[in-house]
C-alpha cells in the first residue's frame, strides 16, 4: 500500500489525491484500486497539476482518483478521467480562479486534455478548475476548454483559443524562445 505523504509531485500526496472529503467511508477502497493507476497518477500530478502549483503556491485538490465506487456517489460522468488518474479538481489558494483558469489555457503550455471552470451553483459562479490529461484520449477531444454547469457546458472554439494565445505571444508546441511573430 503506497503511503499517504508519498509525494505524486513535489506538491501533491498520494493522501490528497485518493481522497474525498464528502464521501469519507469510500476512501479505503478508492485507495486500494487507486494503486495501479500509481504510474498514471505520478505523470499526470507532474505534467499538469504541479506546473500550476509552481505557478500559484499553493492548491487544494478537491478531487483526484476515482474508482468504481466513489466516482458514482459523487456523480462523476462514467467516463470520467478522474476514474483513469487521468484528471484533478483543484482550488487555487491565493489566486482567483478565472486567472488561473485562463493562464492554464492560453500561456502556460500545459498539454491538457480538458481544462473547465466547474461547480457553478446557484451563484452562477465556478467553485474549481478541473484538468484532465491528453494521454490515452482521442486527439479530437484534447486542447478543450470549457466553463458552465455540467449539463450545460460552454466550450471555448479552437479558432478562439489560438487567437487569444497568438495575442498573449505562447504558443504551446514551440519550442523555448520560438516567438508566434
Ligand atoms: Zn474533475
Amino acid at each position: 500500500m503506497t503511503a499517504l505523504d508519498f509525494k505524486l509531485s513535489a506538491n501533491l500526496t498520494w493522501g490528497e489525491a485518493t481522497d474525498s472529503s464528502s464521501k469519507p467511508e469510500l476512501v479505503a477502497m478508492n485507495r486500494i484500486e487507486a494503486e495501479r493507476f500509481k504510474k498514471q497518477m505520478q505523470h499526470s500530478a507532474t505534467t499538469l497539476f504541479q506546473p500550476v502549483r509552481d505557478k500559484f503556491g499553493a492548491l487544494t485538490c478537491t478531487s483526484g482518483f476515482r474508482g468504481s465506487k466513489l466516482n458514482p456517489a459523487i456523480g462523476g460522468s462514467k467516463r470520467s478521467q478522474h476514474m483513469k488518474g487521468g484528471a484533478f479538481d483543484f482550488v487555487p489558494r491565493h489566486a482567483g480562479l478565472q486567472e488561473v483558469w485562463e493562464w492554464i489555457v492560453y500561456e502556460s503550455g500545459i498539454p491538457f486534455g480538458q481544462c473547465l471552470l466547474e461547480g457553478y451553483g446557484a451563484n452562477k459562479k465556478p467553485r474549481w478548475i478541473h484538468i484532465s490529461t491528453q494521454v490515452g484520449r482521442d486527439p479530437t477531444y484534447c486542447d478543450q476548454v470549457g466553463y458552465g454547469p455540467a449539463h450545460a457546458l460552454a466550450f471555448v472554439s479552437h479558432e478562439n483559443i489560438a487567437a487569444e494565445r497568438a495575442k498573449r505571444g505562447v504558443w504551446p508546441g514551440l519550442g523555448d524562445g520560438e516567438s508566434v511573430a
